[in-house]
């Protein structure tokens, strides 16, 4: 039998594929990336293993180029890559892509260290001022350095010659940017009796894997535990993995890790350029890094030596990837930690339901922090009947008056609305004509007063017509988005500085940090935003907060919409009286007796969740039954729906205790011009459900229609 080399290649595949080993070199280790030729073209591949041919020899092509000494994946990450695809169903090598930064998957070399720094020798310092008269570039650089050491990166092409040369006459020498050490006046405050008894129960088991959910209040010191309980890991030689969700990763909380641990901690997210993903993919490798701080997809680092994972606002919904391999990043972490043999935490103060279940089950150890840290206290949460109070345009008349009172005060107002533009829907007032986009099944949204009509799923912009286009009427902006909402209070609240947060104000990089350092330093005294301000960002100023819209996600399609609009009403509200002063929060809602918002207004998150999950159980939805989506999608609508049908029908005979529900449209049965359809998936048990998704995904590929469609496996979904 010809032993084979098996390579996972970048290439839309369940496994991976044989390649014959180059001459010479039988033995390369799983991990290493090797150049093989694939059809016509050559790619990188990465050596997953090793066996006997799965193809007739002949067939069979050899490796063309070897890529590393040692292997760019370990042991660890090489089994979370197939424990993922295998999870997810999602191409092998897709997955892998994920573990690789992207200099890699173009076979760039792997060892790029840290930042070289030149400086002098001791020669070089003692070298006499008339020196290297006829070398005026050499000369020039000698003085840069006398005045101290001078990155490589700084350096000219000119110069870098220049040094070259002064390194040839042994004057002057690169070596490693020194780590940039923890601040030394770094505060540590005594931690409270709950955090002390956080930090001791994670401490007691912290040579083996267990999860401990910190359900933890807003402000109540959970960050303060992360850091104690990953500096005892790096004392003790260890590396720590702390995941935050995509908008929570602002220069405040990087500030605070530095603080601790210097240049050992390194980011990770998808705002940085690829040569800085991989220096903290280097770094983290070769151990000089000890604490990686990043976003969904630094769940794929290298940590040989990792000691503690931290998942921070565990219940977020980013960190489930939404394209690609849909993998949840937060229950790959706690894969992590158990294939390590280390503990993992999972804070929050609105844990998922999914992880709340696992705490009652006893899978996971509740840890509670009930109060706010230092002196604040949490804010009070009212109900405000929008059946019934008098309102001005959406707005309470309690609400701008409890406003006005507190900016007459001297205080911070925020508003809540989590519907950006100026107006969801435009209406034509004589005949109900509303405007939608060409290419989806949705309403367009009025953006700049008016001035222009968007689409918020295919990015589709347009003017809006002067009058109805069916019937000649006038057309309406109906509703409110925050837009709308801003330019309300601009004129209710004359001369009071005033900013939005939304993604719209957002999207250029580094705007969002700007805009919440406003606040927090306290010029404006009005904010206006959506979700983008639920995010763990302190504003000592702000007193009160006005949930304009609680309803949008309590009466949605969505089975998780009341899950979510509490995890965020919840959120904002803890912006609220952060600092010395008590917090407020007004919650707008056409439901005030809807038994979910009573439970969480009056006994809070945990009553909420408690009556949450026993209508999931009711209903047999997550977390006590098991979702898996098929997606698809096609131009042609048919086919969208003929691949659906049959993928449903195929499913039918193919396990036990698995339900099949569908084929259906999609909730966005139109997207970028392409047709929607789905097929839903129910099993009582996990495995049932896996060992179905199994054998379907290998019929699916089969099936007439497959290659008409774009269809892709969605396990445990999120958004249906
Ligand atoms: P969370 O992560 O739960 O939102 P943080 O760790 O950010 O909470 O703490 C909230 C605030 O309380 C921060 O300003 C923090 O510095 C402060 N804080 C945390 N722990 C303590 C403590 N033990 N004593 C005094 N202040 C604390
Ligand atoms: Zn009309
Ligand atoms: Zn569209």
């Amino acid at each position: 039998m010809t032993q084979v080399l098996k390579v996972a290649v970048p290439a839309p595949l369940a496994g991976a594929l044989d390649y014959l080993p180059p001459r010479g070199a039988p033995d390369i280790p799983a991990g290493v990336r090797v150049r093989v030729p694939l059809g016509r073209r050559a790619v990188v591949g990465v050596v997953v293993g090793r066996g006997p041919a799965a193809v007739v020899p002949d067939r069979l092509r050899p490796v063309r180029a070897v890529l590393d000494e040692r292997p760019v994946l370990d042991g660890g990450l090489l089994d979370l890559v197939a424990f993922a695809a295998g999870y997810y169903h999602a191409p092998l090598g897709e997955v892998l892509a994920l573990a690789l930064p992207a200099p890699l998957r173009k076979g760039a070399p792997a060892q790029p260290r840290r930042p070289l720094l030149w400086r002098l020798t001791a020669a070089g310092r003692a070298a006499p001022a008339a020196a290297l008269a006829r070398a005026p570039r050499q000369r020039g650089l000698l003085e840069r350095l006398r005045a101290g050491p001078v990155a490589a990166a700084a350096l000219s092409a000119e110069d870098r010659r220049a040094a070259a040369a002064l390194a040839a006459r042994g004057w002057a020498e690169a070596a490693p940017a020194p780590v940039a050490p923890p601040d030394p006046g770094v505060h540590r405050p005594a931690l409270t009796p709950a955090q002390g008894a956080a930090v001791a129960a994670v401490r007691a088991a912290a040579d083996r894997f267990a999860v401990h959910l910190l359900e933890g209040v807003t402000g109540s010191g959970k960050t303060e535990v992360y850091l104690r309980l990953a500096e005892e890991a790096v004392a003790r030689g260890g590396q720590v993995l702390v995941l935050v969700p995509e908008i929570a990763l602002t220069p405040q909380t990087l500030r605070r890790f530095r603080a601790r641990f210097g240049g050992r901690v390194v980011a990770y997210h998808s705002g940085l350029a690829e040569g800085e993903r991989l220096a903290a993919w280097a770094a983290l490798r070769e151990g000089e890094a000890a604490v990686a701080l990043g976003t969904r997809s630094a769940v794929w680092l290298p940590l040989p030596r990792l000691a503690l994972v931290v998942v921070d606002e565990e219940h977020d919904p980013s960190y489930k990837q939404q394209e690609g391999p849909r993998y949840h990043a937060r229950d790959l972490a706690v894969w992590r930690a158990r294939r390590q043999g280390c503990p993992v935490v999972l804070g929050s103060a609105t844990p998922a339901l999914e992880t709340l279940h696992n705490a009652r089950r006893g899978r996971f150890r509740h840890l509670r922090l009930a109060e706010r840290a230092g002196e604040a206290v949490l804010p009070r949460l009212e109900l405000v009947d929008l059946r019934r109070e008098p309102q001005a345009q959406g707005i309470a008349r309690r609400v701008l008056a409890a406003a006005e009172a507190e900016l007459a005060a001297g205080r911070q107002v925020l508003f809540f609305l989590n519907r950006r533009g100026y107006a969801p829907t435009l209406l034509c007032t004589a005949c109900g004509w509303i405007a939608g986009c060409d290419r989806c099944s949705v309403r367009l949204t009025v953006h700049g007063a008016g001035a222009v009509l968007r689409c918020h799923h295919c990015g589709a912009r347009r003017r809006p017509p002067p009058a109805c286009p069916a019937c000649g009427g006038a057309l309406l902006g109906v509703g409110r988005g925050t837009e709308r909402v801003e330019a309300l209070l601009r004129a209710r609240f004359e001369g009071v500085p005033l900013t939005r947060i939304d993604r719209d104000r957002a999207r250029r990089r580094g705007a969002l940090e700007r805009l919440l350092a406003e606040v927090a330093a306290g010029g404006p005294r009005i904010v206006v935003g959506t979700q983008l301000l639920a995010k763990g960002h302190h504003f000592p100023d702000l007193t009160l907060v006005g949930v304009l819209n609680a309803d949008q996600g309590l009466f949605g399609a969505d089975f998780r919409g009341p899950e979510r609009a509490a995890q965020l009403i919840v959120q904002v509200a803890g912006r609220a009286g952060r600092g010395r002063l008590p917090g407020r929060v007004l919650i707008q809602t056409h439901a005030p007796e809807h038994p979910l918002l009573q439970r969480l207004v009056r006994e809070g998150y945990a009553a909420f969740a408690a009556a949450a999950l026993a209508e999931r159980a009711a209903a047999r939805l997550p977390p006590f039954a098991h979702l898996a989506l098929l997606r698809v999608e096609a131009v042609d609508a048919a086919a969208a729906e003929g691949f659906a049908a049959a993928a449903a029908k195929a499913a039918a005979g193919l396990g036990e205790g698995v339900e099949v529900l569908g084929p259906a449209p999609a909730p966005i049965e139109r997207r970028a011009g392409r047709h929607r359809w789905q097929v839903l998936l129910r099993a009582a048990r996990r495995s049932a459900l896996q060992r179905l998704l199994a054998r379907w995904a290998v019929r699916l590929e089969g099936l007439p229609g497959a290659r008409r469609v774009r269809w892709g496996l969605d396990v445990d979904p999120l958004e249906m």
